[in-house]
């Protein structure tokens, strides 16, 4: 079983001295090995490997795992291969496939349906290029589908300017909002503690925090904290991340299929993306699923009203006339506003906070970090039980110098 290092038992014990006050309905227990702040896909996961190794982990969310303010809290995220010329990535999905699929079994819950996914083209660019050799050298299923075999296999779709998909068969969709509830439940049938409550920004003098805040005069005390608190990273620690994550909104719609007609239902149609949009099939009935891409709108985790956009379900709608016309006068089921934690690189965040030494970060999923959620939790797990396995990725996850345009922030583009 991996330990956390002397130095941090020396911490915990010191820490369990301190007894912090705990939930007012739980007894007092004796203060754990780590507190993971985020039931989302990166603390999640985090918090479940970790209790896994042994550790006495407390996992404390703001609103609980899955919720609909949070980025994994969507109903369906895309687990895909193809990460242009970023090989690590690609090996890390290969690896998360084979852990969805275990977890599966493992929680005796369906979370990840095999899809497909075409990815349309106009012709080869660098990044299709890349993903193409890396899926040869990794051994990785795919196909050159040209524009007419496209309109025999699919006919409900117009491949209209697409020359060819690159088809990555053993892409598919994760059930996201059930999966971070059933990790959730794993966690704590494993023996880990979960709770609410929203903790506060550290401001501790010193090299190593000793409490976490949770308001009304509630603290929970750990040797070893990590935050994975996804787009509000930029809040809990602003001098840090302030200008470092960027966080605009992505509108999700999710559009009637016709009646009796069930060619846009999974699984008669994959995953496709196209420039400026992605989508699904209609899973469980719940409408035929158009993202349109791109906007920088700054959104607030907490306080902003997830109400759609008019012009982006115009977006949606063009596009829908435009690639799948027999939907174009569909009406609109349902619609999702959700945000995503973009880092200034697309890189995860894993590193230690510069001030205190028992701080962990775990963010910056960047519209990608869910499909890796499982390798992600091994991972951060590891690194903070000092035990990484993978010193090379440490510069790539670390928070870099540069930061977002403060044009970015100034809501120019806004609609
Ligand atoms: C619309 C959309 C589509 C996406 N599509 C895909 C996709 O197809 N495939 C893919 O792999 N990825 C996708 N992503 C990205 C992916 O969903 C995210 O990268 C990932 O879910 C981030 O997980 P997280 O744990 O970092 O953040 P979150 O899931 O947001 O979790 C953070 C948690 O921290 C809690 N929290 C925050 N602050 C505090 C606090 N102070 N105290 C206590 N709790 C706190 C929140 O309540 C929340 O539950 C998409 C994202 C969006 C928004």
């Amino acid at each position: 079983m991996a330990r956390l290092s002397r130095r941090s038992f020396l911490q915990t014990a010191a820490a369990g001295a301190i007894a912090a006050p705990l939930a007012r309905s739980q007894p007092t227990q004796p203060a754990p090995d780590v507190v993971v702040v985020g039931a989302g896909a990166f603390g999640g996961w985090t918090a479940l490997h970790l209790r896994e190794m042994g550790h006495a982990v407390t996992m404390v969310d703001a609103y609980g795992p899955g919720n609909g303010r949070a980025a994994s809290g969507g109903e369906t995220r895309q687990i895909r291969v193809g990460y242009g010329d970023q090989e690590i990535y690609s090996r890390w999905v290969l690896r998360a496939l084979e852990k969805w699929k275990a977890r599966e079994q493992e929680f005796g819950e369906s979370l990840l349906l095999p899809t497909g996914r075409l990815q349309l083209a106009s012709g080869w660019t660098e990044e299709l290029s890349a993903t193409k050799s890396v899926f040869e050298k990794l051994g990785v299923a795919h196909e050159v589908v040209p524009h007419d075999e496209l309109s025999k296999r699919h006919p409900q779709m117009r491949p209209e300017a697409v020359e060819f998909a690159l088809f990555e068969p053993g892409a598919g969709v994760l059930r996201a909002r059930t999966a971070m509830r059933v990790v959730a439940a794993a966690f704590e049938k494993k023996g880990g503690r979960f709770r609410i409550g929203r903790a506060e920004t550290p401001s501790e003098a010193g090299s190593t925090l000793s409490r976490v805040s949770l308001g009304g005069g509630e603290s929970l005390s750990a040797a070893t904290y990590v935050f994975a608190c996804g787009p509000w990273l930029p809040k809990v620690f602003p001098e840090l991340l302030g200008r470092k994550i960027f966080t605009p909104r992505r509108d999700t719609f999710f559009f009637g299929t016709p009646s009796g007609d069930d060619r846009f239902d999974h699984p008669h149609l994959p995953n496709f993306a196209d420039v400026g949009y992605y989508g699904f099939a209609s899973i469980d009935g719940r409408g035929f699923k158009v993202s349109p891409q791109g906007e920088q709108v700054a959104f607030d985790p907490d306080l902003d009203e997830r109400v759609h956009n008019a012009y982006l379900l115009e977006r949606a709608r063009a596009f829908l006339a435009h690639r799948f016309p027999d939907l174009q006068h569909q009406p609109l089921l349902e619609s999702r506003v959700c945000q995503t934690e973009m880092s200034v690189d697309e890189n995860f965040i894993v590193q230690k906070h510069p001030r205190w030494d028992n701080v962990w970060i775990a963010g910056g999923g960047s519209g990608h970090g869910f499909k890796h959620g499982p390798v992600v939790g091994e991972y951060v797990a590891r690194r903070v039980a000092g035990n990484d396995q993978e010193p090379e990725l440490e510069a790539m996850f670390r928070i870099k110098a540069e930061t977002f345009d403060a044009s970015v922030f100034s809501g120019a583009r806004r609609y």
